[in-house]
C-alpha cells in the first residue's frame, strides 16, 4: 500500500468539513487574494466558474479576471472576450490522418488543450471542436490496394486519439471528419459561386477556384500583398484565372477510387483541404465564433485561405486567431528529409507519458520548442520535485487531509493570463514547492497543506498532477487495489486464527466467501497469497 492511494482524496466532496479550523479561519479573516477567495467561495457551478459573468462582482475584481492572448491576425496581445458570457467556443485544425502523429501533433494539440482548461476555468463553458482531415490527397497517396483510403484514415486517426488521451489532452467536444460535412462543403461552395468569389474551371476538370482578386481581404491575415505570395500549388494553374487561386474542390481524376467521389453541381469529386475547415466551424460553432487555432505552419495558406472563403461567403468567422510554435529535435527542424521526425509512439514507448506533457507543456505555446533528451529529464526532475514534495506533506498528516479549497497562487493567475504564461506559471508552482518544503523543515503543517492544496490544483489546471488517476504509473497500486488488498489480508489472518484454533468450518467460510468473490488463495512456505481468479480479471493482484 503507497503512502499516496490511501492518503490523498481528490474528491471534493465535503472538503470544508475536511479543512482544519484554523484554515478556514484565517480564509475568513486575511485577504489571500482573489484567487483563493474564489475558489473557496465558489466551487464549480453549473460545470462552469462563471468569471466572467461575475466580473462585476465588486472593484476587487475589476482587472483581474482579463484573460490576454496574441491574436496572429492583429499582430497583438489582445484582451480575450468571447462571443457571449461565460462561454467559449474553439475551433482547431486537427490532424489529416495520412500517417501516424508525430511529436509535433502532440505539442500543438497541448498548446489548445491548455488553452481550454484555462479558459474553461477561467470564463466558463468551452464548445471545443477539433477535426479529422480524413480525405485529402495525401490520404489518398498513402492508400494500397490493400489498405483503402478510408481504411487508412480511420486507423490512424485512432494513432491519433490513442497518443492525445496517453498524454491527457482532453477529447474534443466535437471531433468531425470532414467526409461526414461534405453537403455543407458543397453549399458553401455554391454560395461563394453565387457571390461571385469562386468559378468552375472552364476546362471541365470539375474543379472550383477561390478567385482571389475578388476578394480584398485576401492576405489579411498573414499581412501580404498577394503579388507577394507564393502561388497555390494545388490543382493544375491552366484552369485558374490567377495562379493565386486555390481549389474548393478538385474534380475527380480517372486514377482516384469512386469511394472518393462526391456528386456536386459543377461536377464529381472532393472538396479541397481549406473549404472542410471552413464548413466543418460553421457547421459546428456557426458563422461566428471565438478562437481558431492551429499550428503557426497552417497560417499560409491554409488559415488565410479558410478565412477568405468564410469571409467572402458572408461569415464573421474567427475572433481571434491563436497559432502555437514548431516543434525542433535536438535543435533542428523536424523534417521527414532529415530523418529526424519523432513519433509519438516512440517517445510513449521510451517516456512515462505524464513527463511527455509536462515537457510539452513547459515552453511558452508561442515559441518553437526544442525535443531533446535533456528537456525530458527536466520535465521528470521536475515532475518528482511536486511528487516528493505531496508525499512528504501526506506522511505528515498520517491519514487523510482535505487540501481542494486552495485555489492557485495569484502569480499563476497573472501568468497564465497573460497569453497562457506556463512557463511563469509552472515558476510559481515551484516556487509554492519550495515554500511549502521550507514550511514543513520548521514544522509548520498548516502553511506545508495549504502549499500542498496550491501546488495540486495548479498542477491540475495544467494536467500535471502527479494525484491524478490518469497518471497512476504500471507497478503503482490504486486506492481500490490498496483496499481490496487491506480486505483480504483482514480475511486471511482470520482464517489463519481459525485454523490455529482447529476450527476448520470457520477456515472454510473464510475461503469460500473469497472463492465466491474470485479470489483464490494459494498457501505457500512464505505465507498465503492471493489472486483475482474472476474471468473479467485476468491480472493476478498479488
Ligand atoms: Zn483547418
Amino acid at each position: 500500500m503507497t503512502a499516496r492511494s490511501a492518503t490523498f482524496r481528490l474528491d471534493s466532496r465535503d472538503v470544508r468539513e475536511r479543512v482544519s479550523a484554523p484554515v478556514l479561519r484565517r480564509l475568513a479573516s486575511e485577504p489571500l487574494g482573489p484567487s483563493v477567495r474564489d475558489v473557496t467561495d465558489r466551487p464549480v457551478r453549473d460545470g462552469s466558474r462563471g468569471k466572467t459573468a461575475e466580473r462585476e462582482d465588486g472593484p476587487g475584481y475589476a482587472g483581474w479576471v482579463t484573460v490576454r492572448l496574441y491574436d496572429t491576425k492583429a499582430q497583438a496581445l489582445r484582451e480575450f472576450v468571447p462571443l457571449e458570457a461565460g462561454s467559449v467556443t474553439i475551433y482547431v485544425c486537427g490532424p489529416t490522418v495520412q500517417s501516424g502523429p508525430h511529436i509535433g501533433h502532440l505539442r500543438g494539440a497541448l498548446a489548445f488543450d491548455l488553452l481550454r482548461r484555462w479558459l474553461e476555468y477561467r470564463v466558463g463553458r468551452v464548445t471545443f471542436v477539433r477535426n479529422v482531415t480524413d480525405i485529402d490527397d495525401k490520404v489518398l497517396a498513402n492508400a494500397t490496394e490493400e489498405e483503402p483510403w478510408w481504411a487508412l484514415a480511420y486507423r490512424m486517426e485512432r494513432e491519433f486519439t490513442r497518443a492525445y488521451s496517453a498524454i491527457g489532452i482532453l477529447p474534443p467536444t466535437y471531433e468531425p471528419r470532414a467526409t461526414a460535412s461534405i453537403p455543407q462543403m458543397v453549399a458553401l461552395v455554391e454560395r461563394l459561386i453565387e457571390r461571385g468569389h469562386a468559378y468552375a474551371a472552364p476546362d471541365g476538370s470539375g474543379d472550383v477556384y477561390f478567385d482571389v482578386r475578388s476578394w480584398g481581404g485576401y492576405g489579411s491575415l498573414t499581412h501580404q500583398a498577394l503579388d507577394a505570395m507564393e502561388a497555390a500549388a494545388d490543382a493544375d494553374p491552366r484552369g485558374k484565372r490567377d495562379p493565386h487561386d486555390f481549389a474548393l474542390w478538385k474534380g475527380t481524376k480517372a486514377d482516384e477510387p469512386a469511394s472518393a467521389t462526391w456528386d456536386a453541381p459543377w461536377g464529381a469529386g472532393r472538396p479541397g483541404w481549406h473549404i472542410e475547415c471552413s464548413a466543418m466551424s460553421r457547421r459546428y460553432l456557426g458563422p461566428e465564433f471565438d478562437i481558431h487555432g492551429g499550428g503557426l505552419d497552417l497560417r499560409f495558406p491554409h488559415h488565410e485561405n479558410e478565412l477568405a472563403q468564410s469571409a467572402a461567403a458572408g461569415d464573421a468567422f474567427a475572433r481571434y486567431w491563436v497559432h502555437n510554435g514548431l516543434v525542433t529535435v535536438d535543435g533542428q527542424k523536424m523534417s521527414k528529409s532529415l530523418g529526424n521526425v519523432v513519433l509519438a509512439h516512440d517517445v510513449l514507448a521510451r517516456r512515462d507519458p505524464l513527463v511527455v506533457r509536462y515537457a510539452l507543456a513547459a515552453a511558452h505555446y508561442r515559441s518553437s520548442l526544442d525535443v531533446s533528451d535533456q528537456a525530458f529529464d527536466e520535465a521528470e526532475a521536475a515532475l518528482d520535485r511536486i511528487r516528493t514534495f505531496q508525499a512528504r506533506v501526506a506522511r505528515a498528516h498520517g491519514g487523510a487531509f482535505g487540501w481542494s479549497s486552495y485555489g492557485p497562487t495569484e502569480g499563476f493567475h497573472t501568468a497564465m493570463d497573460d497569453d497562457l504564461g506556463v512557463p511563469q506559471a509552472l515558476a510559481e508552482l515551484h516556487e509554492t514547492v519550495r515554500a511549502g518544503n521550507t514550511a514543513l523543515d520548521a514544522g509548520d503543517l498548516e502553511t506545508a497543506t495549504a502549499a500542498f492544496g496550491r501546488v495540486s490544483v495548479m498542477a491540475g489546471l495544467l494536467g500535471v498532477n502527479p494525484l491524478d488517476p490518469l497518471w497512476r504509473r504500471a507497478g503503482d497500486a490504486g486506492p481500490e487495489a490498496s483496499a481490496l488488498d487491506a480486505l483480504v489480508r483482514t480475511m486471511i489472518a482470520q482464517r489463519a486464527e481459525a485454523r490455529a484454533a482447529k476450527d476448520w468450518s470457520a477456515a472454510d467460510r473464510v475461503r469460500d466467501a473469497l472463492a465466491a468473490a474470485g479470489i483464490a488463495l494459494e498457501d505457500t512456505a512464505d505465507g498465503t497469497h492471493w489472486t483475482v481468479t474472476a474471468p473479467e480479471r485476468e491480472d493476478a493482484i498479488s
